[in-house]
């Protein structure tokens, strides 16, 4: 069986070396030093000046989008996973959809433009597969209308532009390190803000708000992370040039046995690094997708169509609108299988069934 994806887990001894340390100080949650020493280290490899360490993606949007005070109107991509729109309606904002570009699958920044109005407050687009939005335009754009702008960074650990973390843009970047991600704790996410302050401010309301035992600096939830989870954090850390390495060795084969096939691929940012989370390719209509899926499938292989229907058709909450783009696009686009450990015999299997 060829799976879309295979969390990684590192060798069981490596993790439980730090369990020892967890049951002498019986600091289980709550900030201990395992998650206090993830934030640092994470911090140091993506090289930004501080991150915070969350249960999960979804709430670090969750958060993002209540510290920073939007309403109304937030423009947002309908080529994503749910967590993307479902966190603009579950902090009561609307989400107005604005059509990716056909080469970069990102948000087009024209579209944004035309659909700012004395409502909108916020811009909350994704890197979607890792490939950075353009955050320059987006950043001018944002100035010129004094709208904020959250990132959801899901898809990109590790990647820069230049020298630049992709998390360096915007006013909050979050980042999910659930365990199909490229770099997990099992489950968490990351926060991630220039803005000391809004850091400040965030680090209370991921714990209830509490400023000491018996004191409240802000309205918050439980959005902390535990130890254990933190113990796994730092030991794939440890993994993470290797585990990169070997994702950049299997893409590389792809792109080799694919090189005749007519599949059109995602236009990257000019000056970003890739991190090779996903391989998305995009065929010239959905039922040769289909047939190729049908027969990958009989043959014990798993892709995946990521993100199938676009999210203007699939939510309940959201009234279908027409994105003729996305609409497009995402019928005919398919992530092939890709893990670290994924051998040349796994990856000719999936050629051959494209071929
Ligand atoms: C995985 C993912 C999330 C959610 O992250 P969790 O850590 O699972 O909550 C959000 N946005 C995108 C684009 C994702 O792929």
């Amino acid at each position: 069986m060829i799976p879309y994806t295979k969390p990684f887990l590192p060798p069981r001894e490596e993790y439980e070396a730090y369990l020892p340390g967890i049951w002498d100080r019986n600091w289980l949650t709550n900030m201990g030093p395992l998650a206090i020493d993830l934030e640092n280290k994470l911090a140091d490899f993506l090289r930004v000046p501080q991150v915070l360490y969350v249960a999960n993606g979804t709430i670090g949007l969750q958060l993002a989008i209540n510290a920073l005070g939007l309403s109304g109107e937030i423009i947002t991509t309908p080529f994503s996973f749910v967590a993307t729109t479902s966190s603009i309606v579950w902090q009561h904002c609307k989400p107005v959809f604005a059509d990716i570009d056909p080469g970069t699958l990102n948000v087009s920044v024209d579209n944004i433009e035309k659909l700012i109005t004395e409502k909108t407050s916020a811009i909350l687009v994704t890197h979607i597969f890792g490939n950075p939005c353009d955050v320059y335009a987006i950043g001018r754009l944002a100035d010129r209308y004094g709208l904020r702008v959250i990132y959801d960074g899901a898809h990109c650990f590790g990647v820069k532009i230049g020298e630049a973390s992709v998390y360096t843009f915007g006013d909050i970047s979050i980042c999910s390190l659930h365990a199909t991600k490229a770099y997990h704790s099992v489950e968490g996410g990351l926060i991630i803000s220039r803005d000391q302050e809004l850091i400040n401010k965030l680090a209370f309301m991921r714990n209830f708000g509490f400023n000491g035992p018996e004191k409240f600096a802000e309205l918050g939830i439980n959005a902390k992370n535990s130890e254990f989870h933190a113990a796994m954090g730092l030991v794939n850390l440890k993994h993470i040039d290797e585990l990169m390495s070997k994702r950049s060795a299997v893409v590389k084969y792809y792109d080799f046995k694919l090189q005749q096939v007519n599949l059109q691929r995602q236009a990257w940012f000019p000056g970003a690094s890739r991190n090779n989370e996903y391989y998305p390719v995009i065929f010239e209509n959905e039922a040769s997708l289909k047939t190729c899926v049908q027969e990958m499938n009989a043959k014990d292989i798993f892709p995946r169509r990521y993100f199938y229907p676009s999210l203007t058709r699939s939510l309940p909450y959201v009234t279908p609108v027409s994105m003729p783009v996305s609409d497009n696009i995402s019928p005919r686009l398919l992530c092939l299988p890709l893990y670290p450990e994924m051998t040349p015999k796994e990856v000719d299997e999936v050629c051959s069934c494209i071929q």
